[in-house]
Formats: C-alpha cells, structure tokens, sequence
C-alpha cells in the first residue's frame, strides 16, 4: 500500500503514465480510423502527409534500390510440373483478400516500388484478379527517375504491372486483364512439343489451352508476350532450337531460365529433383543456338542486344535479320545478385528478401495487429536492411529455402 502511494505521488512517473495513456489512445485511434491508403489517393501523398515522412526511397543494407514487387496472390496451381510440384494442387498456405495485398502495395509505392508482378501459385486461379488489377492501375509511383521523392502535388507514373501465369486460363482472361490496365504478361510453356508439354504440367491437352492463352494476350494487346522455359537436362533440353523457331515463328520474347533448387522434393517416377548436373547452362543454351541455322537460310549465330538495365536479369539476342528474341537467365552459372532490386509478398502476406531466404517476415501479421500504414512501412525498411547479399546455389553448405517457388511466387 505504501509502495502504491508512492508511485503515485512521484512526479516524473505521472508524467510516463499520462505519456503512455496519450499512446494508447493514439494506437486506438489509429486502429479505428480508416487508412488513408484505402482511398485512392496517390501513396505518394500519403507518406507526406505523415508525421514523419521518409524522403529515402527503400534500399537495402548494401545500397540496392528496391523497385520490384513480386506478389503471389495464391499458392494453388493447376499444374504439377514436375520440376516445381511434388504432384498435389492444393495450397498449403492462407490467401488474403485483395483489399489487404493492394493496401500493402500501396505502402510499398510510397516507398519506392514502381513494378509490381502478379504470380502464384497460379494466379489466374484467383477471383478478383481483373479487380486488383484495375486498383494498381490507379497507382502512381512515389519517386522521379533520379530517386528524390515527388511533391504532394506532383503526379507520379502509372505502376508497370506484369503476370507470371502458366496460361491455362488465360484466353478467355487476357482482354479483361489489358483492359483493367495489366502492362504485359509472362507465359510459362517448357516445350513446344504437345506431348512433352503435357508430360511435364502432368496435365493432358494443356499445350493447346496455353497456345490458345498466348494468342489471346497477343490479339489484347499484351505483346511482346514473353515465354519463360526451364531447362532440364535429358528431359526437355531438346527443345532449344523449336523454341527458337517459335520465337521467330510466333512473335514472343523466350527466356530459358536456369532451374534452381526450389522445387517440392518428391520421390515420384517421373519428378525431377534438382542436382547440378540437370542444370542446363547460359554457356550451353549460346553454344547450341550460335550453331542453329534458322530454317528460312537466314545466316547462323546469335547476335547480342544491349542491356536496358542494370537490373536486367536476362542476356537478350536475336538472330541475324533481327527477327525473334532470346533471353537467358542464369540464376546459377551467373548470379547476378548485386544488381538484385526486388522484394517478395507470399499469398499468406509475408515479406521475402530474397527466393533463397531461410525465413520470412510476417507483414500480414503487422497489419492484422492494427499497424497503421507509417509503422508497416517502418517495418518493411527494417527487413529490407536484412535482404541478403546474395544466394549460394551450388556452394557448400547451401541450404534450400524454407519455402518452394510455389508457396514463393516465381
Ligand atoms: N503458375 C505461374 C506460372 O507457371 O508461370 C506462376 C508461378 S511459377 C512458380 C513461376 C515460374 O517459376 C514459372 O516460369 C516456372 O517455370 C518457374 N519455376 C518453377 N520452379 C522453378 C525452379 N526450380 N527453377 C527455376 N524456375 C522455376
């Protein structure tokens, strides 16, 4: 009892006591009033108005600007390729409303971010997609081109907005899509050849649903459709030059990407598990597409094409006459994480500094506590501080992720 009168009678305590009351009281107010961000006005304006604005845009502990969004929307797919999936469909982790992932790109665009990629999973599964896409379209990027932050009163630029998707669903969606405001789509195909398509998505006639997905982004207006193929050896390794001919042939960009260690560890006849010898190399994929004669009598060799960004992730060729477009992404013979600029969000809403990390952190977890938007984006600089310098595909000691591509979102 006399402890307790004590306390009350000290001075400097009243003080910490009144402080922490107006605290709390602000939290409180803050948790009920609506977010701002949930207006659409531009986020730009939003963390000016804060109390304590951030002029910096976000960069990581090693000075890298983070510009790029990978958000998965779902981690369901309805293929089980059998590089990626252990042979299930179903989600093994949450999918939030769309409402929450918009208003975390909201607060990332206020921080910098100015392309957002839609993937999964496979996200073309998600209802409300065309939605979503329509809200980032209302966006605009907080940040002119030489990293200062615009003024409250400045317009930014519309946010460029991208799909990673399979395609299965894609032809009756890629009109909505371009009409909600969707900038350009990638179409994951690993073969040109029905059969070999259909061996690797585990899913008959699936070759013909995706072909029938490319045409329509094309006719909407999505090209350059962009085609990602990954490359296993003994498996679909057959393929380069088609691919080659179908660039040429159907007017996309293709892009073999190098498979990395990411996929659903299965015991299944048919799956293929990671090992360094099933990696099919950048030098490997120059080597054969130098020695390829293009069926027209168009000279052979691959010509080079400059680099747009340092950020660029593919080397890019044509052939002699120009036509078609080959990229190369080598994840594992050629990192090239120095020049790495993106941020990750899971469809269970957590934050992935790099594919590789071995954790994730929860923002959704932020939110769902009554974070307000200035203390999710204090937040997000925090774990942008921890993204890691690189990965360590093939060294030893690596250790895969604590998730698959996925639950990631490639
Ligand atoms: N379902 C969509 C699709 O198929 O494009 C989006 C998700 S999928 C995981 C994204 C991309 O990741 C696909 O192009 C797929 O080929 C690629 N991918 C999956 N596992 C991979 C791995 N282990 N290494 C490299 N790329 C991988």
């Amino acid at each position: 009892m006399h402890h307790w009168f004590r306390l009350k009678l000290d001075p400097a305590r009243i003080v910490l006591g009144l402080k922490n009351i107006q605290l709390i009281t602000e939290y409180l107010i803050a948790s009920l009033v609506p977010s701002p961000l949930d207006t659409i006005a531009s986020a730009a304006n939003m963390e000016a108005a804060d109390a304590e604005p951030s002029l910096q845009r976000l960069r990581d502990s090693f000075g890298r600007a983070i510009t790029d969004l990978r958000i998965s929307v779902t981690d369901r797919c309805n293929y089980k390729c059998v590089y990626c999936r252990a042979g299930e469909e179903g989600a093994s982790f949450t999918e939030l409303p769309i409402a929450d992932y918009l208003r975390m790109v909201r607060i990332l665009v206020s921080l910098g971010i100015e392309k957002v990629r839609l993937t999964g999973g496979e996200p073309l599964l998600r209802s409300g997609l065309v939605e979503m896409v329509a809200e980032l379209a209302r966006i605009r990027t907080a940040f002119r081109a030489d990293g200062t932050r615009l003024d409250a009163h400045e317009p930014g630029q519309p946010l460029d907005i991208a799909l990673t998707t399979n395609g299965h669903l894609l032809e009756s969606l890629a009109a909505p899509l371009a009409a909600a405001g969707l900038s350009r789509v990638t179409v994951s195909m690993d073969a040109v050849d029905p059969d070999t398509f259909a061996r690797i998505t585990r899913v008959p006639r699936s070759f013909q649903r995706v072909m029938a997905g490319v045409n329509a982004a094309q006719a909407a207006g999505l090209g350059p459709v962009k085609i990602n193929c990954v490359l296993l050896r003994g498996f679909n390794d057959n393929q380069i030059e088609s691919f080659a001919e179908f660039s040429r042939r159907q007017g996309v960009v293709v892009r073999f990407i190098e498979f990395m260690p990411l996929e659903e560890p299965s015991a299944a006849a048919d799956a293929r598990n990671w090992k360094p010898e099933t990696v099919v190399t950048m030098d490997e994929i120059v080597t054969r597409l130098n020695a390829w004669r293009p069926s027209c009598g168009v000279p052979a060799g691959l010509v080079e094409l400059p680099q747009r960004a340092a950020s660029e992730t593919a080397r890019r060729f044509t052939f002699a006459d120009g036509v078609g477009e080959i990229g190369i992404v080598a994840p594992v013979s050629r990192p090239f994480c120095g020049h790495c600029s993106r941020l990750r969000i899971t469809s269970d809403g957590a934050l992935r500094t790099c594919l590789f990390s071995q954790s994730d952190h929860d923002l959704y977890a932020e939110m769902r506590r009554g974070g307000t938007d200035h203390e999710l984006a204090s937040y997000i600089r925090r774990v942008v501080l921890r993204k890691e310098a690189r990965h360590h595909i093939g060294e030893p000691g690596f250790e895969k992720p604590s998730r698959n591509m996925v639950h990631i979102g490639g």
